[in-house]
């Protein structure tokens, strides 16, 4: 294992970061404010190309999605739906507020939320005498779930969407981008999302007036006052001006990155297309767009290999690769959480697999990636 390790997403980045740290730095701009926020916030607007999109950038998707729920006004005791095959922090913040989250299934195609079991949960929560309060869905590994169906239901039940877009900047769906679908939409800049800020996030709004509640909240709500007063409990939740400035060199390579990771999919279908009873996650149908954040293969139970048996064979030679995340519902830490579904999730999670897919693999990690998985697929097959 001599070999430089081959990660599964590493930040990449563009050039121009280094020279928006300077002007911070010679403009004495360190705080959690400045040009940089501005003109970050900026950027990410301008790229959403959405018409009443108000973007608030925050120190980390998981703050996010915190302030998203509490002006969406989740307070304690009340019940939010969230798609149980994510990373934690999508589901963290609902425990925050002090609220229980309900967890729901995925859907074969996207493996995301499945609007069916969403519905089954809302009718069942709702005749138990609770109505959620929100629902978070989650645009995983950068795969647009079914909006059109998953927004139906929720807006037939007056339940406000929270779109988790934390590894789907860059993806769209119906020419639309992933990110601007929400009544609150966030978005992650953490060490090995498609752009990164060292860690940041970024939170969506639909009006100017809810953008200033989050920054307002975000900057441990001070009252207009010459003193420090305060009215609501505050949090330390905006982005510095030192991060915002990387985040600003990052979005001109953005686009970049998605073309990049994009790729890396199509060298996994190459690779695996032969192969029988794997299956390379690709768009379900062409109105969606993936940014491919990360590339994620499933081997069929009783298929020709194990998930795991590649990981560890992949391991050996020094390059990464990570199961998928395990379910919300089947974490020690939420195990008396509700749940609806019948499994799609949890086999992911057993038969599933997430592949090197950064945007800065040269040739030669490449050529050894695809060495080592066809000598792999070799010793399964001859
Ligand atoms: C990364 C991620 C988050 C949290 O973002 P941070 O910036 O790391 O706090 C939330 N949801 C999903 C699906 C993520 O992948």
């Amino acid at each position: 294992m001599s070999e430089k390790k081959i990660w599964l997403s590493s930040p990449h980045m563009g050039g121009s970061e280094q020279k928006y740290i300077s002007e911070a730095f010679d403009q004495n701009w360190i705080a959690p404010l400045g040009p940089n926020v501005n003109g970050f916030e900026k950027d990410l607007q301008s790229y959403l190309k959405k018409e009443n999109i108000h973007v608030a950038a925050l120190s980390s998707g998981t703050a996010s999605l915190h302030l998203a729920l509490i002006l969406a006004g989740v307070e304690r005791g009340d019940e939010v739906l969230c798609q149980s095959l994510t990373f934690a922090a999508s589901a963290n913040p609902i425990v925050y507020q002090g609220a229980t989250p309900v967890f729901i299934d995925s859907e074969e195609e996207t493996l995301n939320i499945s609007p069916v079991f969403l519905e089954e949960a809302i009718q069942d929560r709702i005749s138990k005498g609770k109505k959620p309060k929100a629902l978070i869905a989650v645009h995983l590994y950068g795969m647009p779930y079914k909006v059109d169906e998953v927004h139906e239901v929720a807006l037939r039940y007056g339940i406000p969407v929270i779109e988790d877009s934390a590894e789907a900047l860059g993806s769209s769906y119906k020419g639309q981008k992933c990110g601007t679908f929400g009544d609150f939409a966030v978005l992650s800049f953490n060490g090995n999302k498609i752009i990164t800020t060292s860690g940041g996030g970024a939170l969506v709004t639909k009006s100017e007036e809810l953008k200033r509640q989050a920054v307002f909240l975000a900057t441990q709500a001070r009252d207009e006052a010459p003193h420090y007063q305060h009215s609501h409990i505050g949090y330390n939740y905006r982005l510095s001006n030192i991060a915002a400035g990387i985040g600003r060199g990052q979005m001109e390579v953005l686009e970049e990155h998605v073309s990049k990771r994009r790729e890396m999919n199509q060298f996994y279908k190459g690779l695996f297309g032969t192969v029988k009873g794997v299956k390379v996650f690709s768009e379900p149908e062409n109105t969606y767009f993936s940014n491919h954040w990360l590339t994620v293969i499933k081997s069929e139970e009783n298929g020709v290999f194990k998930t795991e048996d590649l990981r560890l064979f992949l391991e050996n030679e020094n390059i990464e690769s990570r199961p998928l995340w395990k379910p919300m519902h089947l974490q020690p830490v939420f195990k008396d959480a509700p749940f609806y579904g019948n499994g799609v999730a949890e086999s992911a999670f057993k038969n599933g697999l997430c592949l090197p897919s950064g945007s800065n693999l040269s040739q030669e990690e490449k050529k050894r990636i695809s060495d080592a998985i066809l000598s792999f697929l070799k010793t399964k097959m001859l």
